[in-house]
């Protein structure tokens, strides 16, 4: 099978390098850093994925009385005081891709002048929730993962795919291996 080439003429310009990043950049580029660099480049097959709806699905019912809070770049699943950041995913499988999202998003609370004590990731499906910790290390992982992400979207091309085994489920399957 051919590998689709994947330069930067194929696709829309970068995002704009100081633009704020959300938690899917983060989330992206600790999942796939080629996954992030289409992304910043418009490529957006998971409005279509199954997988995705599902998930949105999941997150529409699980938690009824959550409240979305809109950072703008960013929407946080709900806070509760403390402040803790909550996060559902549809996944069976915990991920250090949802940490790296959570631990961005008690970033960008601390920036707006919030005291962030950790957050909690969901996972309905397997009825489980993890910790994420909120301290000096994680504070520099999630400074350093801004910086990453920068890195991937101003490269000219995009990084090479991941191997086949840990593309599966991947929203870009298609465009990445032709399937
Ligand atoms: S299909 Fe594989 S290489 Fe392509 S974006 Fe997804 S994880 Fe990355």
């Amino acid at each position: 099978m051919s590998a689709r080439t994947t330069d930067a003429a194929d696709h829309g310009p970068e995002e704009d390098g100081n633009a704020p990043l959300g938690g899917v950049h983060i989330k992206y580029l600790h999942h796939c850093p080629r996954q992030l660099w289409l992304y910043s480049r418009g490529y957006r097959p998971e409005q279509r994925s199954d997988l995705v709806a599902f998930g949105e699905v999941i997150d529409d019912t699980t938690f009824t009385r959550r409240r979305d809070i809109d950072l703008g770049e960013a929407k946080i699943d709900w806070v509760t005081t403390g402040a803790v950041v909550h996060e559902t995913k549809s996944s069976r499988v915990p991920s250090p891709a949802h940490a790296a999202q959570v631990r961005h998003y008690c970033l960008l609370l601390e920036r707006r002048g919030i005291t962030v004590r950790g957050g909690t990731i969901h996972y309905p499906l397997i009825r489980r929730t993890t910790d994420v910790p909120w301290d000096a290390t994680a504070r520099a992982e999630a400074e350093d993962s801004e910086v990453q992400a920068r890195g991937v979207i101003a490269a000219p091309e995009a990084p090479a795919r991941l191997t086949r085994g840990n593309c599966r489920g991947c929203s870009y399957l298609d465009y990445c291996w032709g399937d």
